[in-house]
């Protein structure tokens, strides 16, 4: 990937028109700020259960945004990340419609993972899942992932649905499945897509008296598309939210990891006026990261928090009393509003994650909210914008009650007429300076030091050659010092919203 902060948008929420209209932006008013884009789901339809992740169909275009061609064109000016959706199709989809009438005689069958497949009785496993087995397995929320399906022929199947009932999971071991997904990649390569983010990959591999999550098998299966990426001109980066020791040990074995544990951190630095949880975090994550503050999920609580699925309990990054400190921390800098979209709350897919954007979650302070980016991009790894984050946005609390779904409080749909008014405000302006120097200052292509200082303060500094940038934060105060070399001697950033240090 190039060393260039990257925007994830989804296409009709950032300009409310199509993807040429998204790249008129990007190429526009947004220009020399983007090296790259990660496009959220824009296959057949964007609109679905799951915003574009239950694809219909994963090999087209929805015709409301574009075709093919468009993607092309956009992925000639810009590097183009898009999603995989490993896991799972949606009940929609014509494969599923066959199999729907056809039952095991339609030509699809083997592709949706069905409970016997995994537990399919015999010698090993005599019986279907045991409930110690069934606790065993691990997803985003509550119950069994399975769910039961008359098709019209009269048989009855168990399926695996490890999000909601209309995305039904793939066999990715099944020639039907490897033949999908490898379609899908080749789709997405022939149109100039560089970058493939695996979306909840940790889920795709099922194994009998295992937690079904992350296996070794997992990271095979990881390692084979991966290599078929590879073939193809295509870099893979890893979506899974986890324990922090299981998200070093993933990065090992891949290309990219996100991140994830760095916006509660980043958080509960501010919160508490020491930077201790965060150094220790610094120390030691993986550097081959996309770095985020929000994305089209909510802030991600397992991230930081001690391991689920270790009965001895293993420690998190932070002590629980303080990780539940800091979520009604962002209840109340949102006035309670990620309060009603969190958790059961809000219908949500994933209950251990805070629906906020992150502004509102800083409690609209401008300053710390530019500094929290400031902190972003000087992590090693490539910094991504969320499209709302970039405008600072608020909490689409009207959004919330139309839809009832938690994670649309941080999705706005903005017109092109709101974007260019949101562009005009100095924290906005700030942030755009601050990811141009990311861009372009050549120290941050250098060499990576996190200096000493006190628990209150984080200091870190990029150095190539004579080249130096550095920032100094004082997490209580949020006094600042933003400064890098320039032709004319050293320079300092200043935020137009406050005096730095
Ligand atoms: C995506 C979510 C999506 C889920 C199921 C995730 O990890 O980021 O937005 O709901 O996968 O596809």
């Amino acid at each position: 990937m190039k060393n260039a902060v990257q925007l994830i948008a989804y296409v009709d929420r950032f300009g409310g028109g199509g993807i040429a209209d998204l790249r008129a932006l990007l190429s526009g008013a947004l220009r020399n700020t983007f090296g790259a884009v990660h496009l959220l789901p824009f296959y057949d339809p964007i609109d679905g259960a799951d915003a574009g992740f239950d694809p219909i169909d994963h090999t087209r275009v929805d015709p409301r945004l574009g075709d093919w061609s468009d993607i092309k064109r956009l992925a000639g000016e810009f590097d183009v990340m898009a999603d995989v959706i490993v896991n799972h199709i949606s009940d929609g989809s014509a494969q599923f419609r066959d199999y729907l009438q056809r039952g095991s005689a339609s030509q699809f069958s083997g592709l949706f993972l069905t409970r016997e497949s995994v537990f399919p009785g015999g010698a090993a496993y005599p019986q279907r899942p045991s409930g110690e087995e069934l606790a065993l397995i691990y997803r985003p929320r509550p119950g069994e992932p399975f769910i039961e399906v008359s098709l019209q022929n009269g048989e009855r199947v168990t399926l695996w649905s490890t999000f909601t009932r209309h995305q039904l999971d793939i066999d990715v071991r099944h020639p039907l499945g490897k033949d999908y997904l490898h379609r899908v990649l080749s789709a997405l390569a022939n149109s100039g897509v560089t970058m493939v983010r695996l979306d909840a990959v940790g889920y795709a591999i099922k194994k009998p008296g295992t937690s079904c999550f992350m296996l070794p098998e997992t990271f095979d299966f990881i390692g084979e598309i991966a290599a078929l990426g590879r073939a193809l001109g295509v870099e893979v980066l890893v979506e899974v939210h986890s324990y922090f020791k299981r998200q070093i040990e993933i990065a090992a074995h891949v290309d990219w990891v996100y991140d994830f544990a760095l916006p509660p951190l980043v958080l509960h630095a501010f919160a508490n006026g020491t930077a201790d949880f965060l150094k220790q975090w610094i120390r030691i994550r993986p550097n081959n990261a996309v770095t985020v503050l929000d994305t089209h999920d909510g802030i991600g609580i397992v991230d930081i928090g001690a391991d689920p699925n270790d009965r001895a309990g293993h420690p998190g990054l932070v002590p629980p009393d303080q990780i539940d400190a800091l979520v009604e921390r962002i209840h109340a800098a949102s006035a309670g509003q990620s309060r009603l979209a969190t958790g059961a709350a809000a219908s949500n897919l994933d209950l251990y994650q805070v629906n906020c954007t992150f502004f509102d979650a800083m409690a609209r302070d401008e300053r710390r909210y530019l500094l929290a980016r400031a902190m972003q991009f000087f992590l090693p790894g490539i910094p991504q914008v969320y499209y709302v984050g970039l405008l600072a946005g608020h909490n689409d609390m009207k959004l919330l009650e139309r839809t009832g779904v938690g994670r649309d409080i941080n999705r706005h749909y903005y017109t092109q007429a709101e974007i260019a008014a949101e562009l005009t405000r100095p924290v906005v302006k700030d942030l755009v300076d601050l990811i141009r120097l990311r861009n372009e200052h050549p120290a941050f292509s250098g060499t990576f030091s996190l200096e000493k200082s006190d628990s209150s303060s984080l200091v870190m500094r990029w150095t190539q050659a004579d080249q130096f940038a550095e920032l100094k934060v004082q997490m209580a105060s949020a006094a600042y010092e933003l400064s890098y070399s320039a032709q004319a001697g050293s320079r300092r950033l200043l935020f137009s919203s406050a005096p730095p240090m």
